[in-house]
């Protein structure tokens, strides 16, 4: 079915001609990332159109063009495409014939910008977001915080936010501080009866309007709680976004693992390196005599991690605690500083500023390579 369906999309783009080419996009590989999910009344496609960055403003007209011939096909909801800079044609390659990276936004003053991210919802992903955040901001760095789950940003209700960012004259977003973190959400301009169907679409253009006018100043890492699953409304904000890199948050759980490996997939086809797997509700420590229990068939994300050439970056107990002081307002790592839980939440940060680390210094490697090749 999903196979019919991209055929059906793939020819309808067809459609679409390049001036410059006088080729239709597709003939000229411009298309990458076709991705559909099926959703309440349709199917919600994404994809990204590649172009040279030089002809970004005239593409615009073709972008809406393909959008509007793939919006018109039996059993679409909805469509999203972008634009991405992809071929820059004009350019030498990299030695070693490696492509190069896209081009993505990135925002003034941000270093790095990590995922966290689920393969389905309800893993624990932003419960896990929060206290790594607040983990790495313990480690001296400036850390921001963006909640971009549009499914149910709890960012809020966790950090004990009840006030709501206000504007500067020039429309531009104040973020709340809290607890030594800079914190922006979805759910402090989306509405709780917004109907999930017009989330996707509203929501990217809220998510780079966050990005782009949320005066986030300074940060070392600004860690995105993402939308779990990886439908249209993930795979634009990875193709969008310069990402150092994604965590993924899963439960022992096989059926989370199938989702986990959708994630792993998904950032990989759009180049995003993932830092590594998290399980969560790993394992029950009792509270009083401190006997560990397997509730679930424990080890399937390390062996899963293993299987799938990422890395394990640790497993988080199940803990009444961990929820509590979420419900509460005051995550765990603030509230039990001290706690194994906040230690293991400590190590899983280290771990990944570690990769992120290895990642600024091959970027830097990169950047002197391209601008030789530019040269
Ligand atoms: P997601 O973002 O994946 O939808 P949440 O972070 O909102 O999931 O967590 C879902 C529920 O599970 C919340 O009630 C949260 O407090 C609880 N939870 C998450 N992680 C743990 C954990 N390690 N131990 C106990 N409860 C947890």
């Amino acid at each position: 079915m999903a196979r019919q369906m991209q055929d059906k999309i793939i020819q309808a783009l067809r459609q679409v001609i390049d001036p410059i080419h006088r080729k239709d996009i597709v003939s000229l590989n411009m298309i990458a990332g076709l991705n559909t999910s099926a959703g309440e009344k349709g199917e919600h496609v994404s994809f990204s159109i590649e172009i040279d960055p030089a002809r970004g403003a005239e593409m615009e007209t073709l972008r809406q063009e393909a959008e509007r011939v793939v919006a018109v096909l039996p059993g679409v909801a909805a469509v999203t495409a972008v634009l991405t800079a992809h071929r820059a044609t004009q350019l030498k390659p990299l030695p070693g014939g490696r492509p190069r990276p896209p081009a993505r936004m990135e925002i003034k003053g941000i270093k790095q910008i990590v995922a966290v991210a689920s393969g389905k919802g309800g893993v624990g992903k932003s419960t896990t977001a929060v206290n790594l955040a607040l983990a790495m901001a313990g480690t001296g760095k400036k850390v921001g915080l963006l909640d971009a789950d549009i499914y149910g940003p709890s960012v809020p209700r966790m950090l004990g936010i009840e006030e709501r960012p206000k504007l500067t004259p020039e429309k531009k977003i104040v973020p709340i501080e809290r607890h030594g973190l800079t914190v922006m959400s979805i759910g402090f301009v989306t509405n709780e009866s917004t109907p999930t169907i017009w989330r996707g679409p509203m929501v990217m253009g809220a998510i780079q309007q966050m990005l782009r006018d949320v005066m986030w100043g300074e940060l070392d890492i600004l860690v995105v709680d993402m939308p779990p699953g990886t439908g249209d409304a993930q795979l634009t904000l990875t193709q969008q976004v310069q990402l150092a890199g994604a965590v993924i948050v899963s439960t022992p759980q096989d059926i989370a693992l199938i989702d986990a490996r959708k994630g792993l997939n998904m950032f990989r086809r759009v180049d995003v390196p993932v830092l590594g797997i998290i399980e969560n509700m790993s394992f029950f420590q009792c509270p009083h005599c401190g006997e560990r229990s397997e509730i679930f068939a424990h080890g399937g994300a390390r062996e899963e991690a293993a299987k799938m050439g990422c890395a394990f970056l640790g497993e988080i107990p199940i803990d009444l605690d961990i929820r509590k002081t979420s419900d509460d307002g005051l995550p765990l790592v603030v509230a039990q500083p001290e706690s194994p839980q906040a230690r293991t939440y400590g190590a899983i940060a280290r771990a990944i500023l570690a990769g992120l680390a290895e990642k600024g210094a091959t970027d830097q490697r990169e950047a002197a390579l391209l601008s030789e090749a530019r040269s």
